[in-house]
């Protein structure tokens, strides 16, 4: 029986948001929550962008390490041969990718001018993907962009072509949130059926409807005989209105009617740490939570009016179709409350040792400590904000992964 997969996008969709933006320890933070959570992917970043490739390394190297698997980190580039090779030059150690590429006569048209046709964009995408097959990576995902305004009869061609040239995965993108469940449900099944590959569907909420066209496509694929993997952000955050949600996402596909029990995870999620990858992206984005967020929100499980409160008391199941506690609700602070002993890029070894002591965070001996502090003086002239006990600890656990995060030298 095909399964679902989530592949989140925060660090690639979400930080290309207008007005956000996430550091290279918070996306790193990022990539770990979502690992825990059980994440198939994390769509970690940028392979050709110079101030990726130091970060983009050490969460590699982190993998080495064994320190955090089993979540796949895959780069997005566009799908040309010359990003390829300089994706596998500037990270030689890349495993996973995404190469997306516009398939849209609107785009062909309004991008292009006509001076590409259907016929380029195939061969540019088939190169590209023959390239990183050379450079031997060992997934490849291929990113129809704007796939919900390119005509069907081409959408097949170009997955066809894909799947000749060996892609693991066609993505359907709703780049303009512009598919209804209806319609993306008829694409994705019919794109499943005649293709026979595992498919993306990736959503925005342009109108409203990115979670559910997201469930809606991913019945599409499922219905079709082939896996899906469905693109998240955390929060929702990414470009203008925002993707689905990666908690909303989840709760639709294991809680809604006739889906839970039908269709099958794939790979199992951890729904317990939801809380805590929704409220750390939260605040590293420096995006408060809707109080009416899906399962996250500070109302989500709030009751006042007399019926409804009497009824949830009686019986949660009345007015709750899950509970608070599945969702993790309820993790200690992110950020250290009470007597307030900041980390700060002006911050002492004193305050530095003692706030670290009260995590359980001891040093070999003061110069240990003094270079930590210097790493997290760092870390937050970058965040502008005090760090989490997770960054700190997770500093002082790899001084030397942090290092590579922290290190930024323009090109001459
Ligand atoms: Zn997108």
């Amino acid at each position: 029986m095909p399964g679902i997969y989530f592949l989140d996008v925060t660090n690639r969709d979400g930080v290309q948001t207008a007005r956000l933006g996430l550091s290279k320890l918070e996306k790193t933070m990022l990539n770990r929550y979502l690992n825990r959570m059980g994440v198939f992917q994390s769509e970690f970043g940028f392979p050709t962008t110079k101030h990726e490739s130091l970060y983009l390394q050490a969460n590699l190297e982190l993998q080495e390490m064994d320190k955090m698997r089993p979540i796949r980190l895959a780069g997005w580039l566009r799908a040309t041969v010359e990003d390829v090779h300089t994706a596998f030059s500037m990270v030689p150690k890349l495993k996973h990718l995404n190469l997306s590429i516009s398939t849209s006569q609107q785009m062909i048209q309004g991008k292009w001018g006509g001076r590409v046709t259907e016929d380029d964009v195939i061969a540019s995408m088939t190169k590209a993907l023959d390239a990183a097959k050379e450079h031997g990576a060992e997934s490849v995902g291929i990113n129809a962009e704007d796939a919900s305004r390119t005509s069907l009869d081409f959408l097949i061609k170009f997955s066809r072509a894909a799947k000749e040239h060996g892609a693991d995965r066609v993505r359907y993108c709703d780049t303009l949130g512009y598919d209804n469940p209806f319609t993306i449900y008829d694409a994705v099944k019919t794109l499943a059926e005649t293709i026979e590959l595992p498919l993306e569907v990736h959503c925005h909420g342009d109108l409203g409807m990115a979670v559910a066209n997201s469930l809606a496509g991913a019945k599409g694929a499922l219905d079709g005989g082939q896996d899906v993997y469905i693109n998240t952000t955390v929060n929702g955050i990414g470009e203008r209105a925002g993707n689905a949600d990666l908690v909303a996402t989840i709760l639709a596909v294991t809680k809604s009617r006739d889906f839970a029990g039908k269709y099958e995870l794939g790979k199992p999620i951890t729904l317990t740490r939801a809380w805590k990858t929704a409220q750390f992206a939260s605040y590293a984005f420096g995006v408060p939570i809707p109080i009416n967020q899906t399962g996250v929100g500070a109302n989500a499980f709030a009751h006042a009016s007399g019926i409804h409160a009497d009824g949830v008391l009686k019986d949660p199941e009345n007015y709750e179709l899950y509970s608070f506690s599945e969702l993790g609700r309820g993790e200690p602070e992110l950020v250290e409350t009470g007597r307030e002993i900041c980390s700060g890029e002006y911050g002492g070894v004193s305050g530095f040792r003692h706030l670290m002591g009260r995590m359980a965070v001891t040093f070999d001996d003061a110069d240990d400590a003094r270079e930590k502090l210097e790493l997290v003086r760092y870390a937050n002239v970058l965040a502008q904000k005090p760090l989490t006990t997770d960054e700190l600890k997770f500093i002082c656990k790899y001084p030397g992964i942090a290092r590579k995060l922290l290190t930024m030298v323009p090109p001459e």
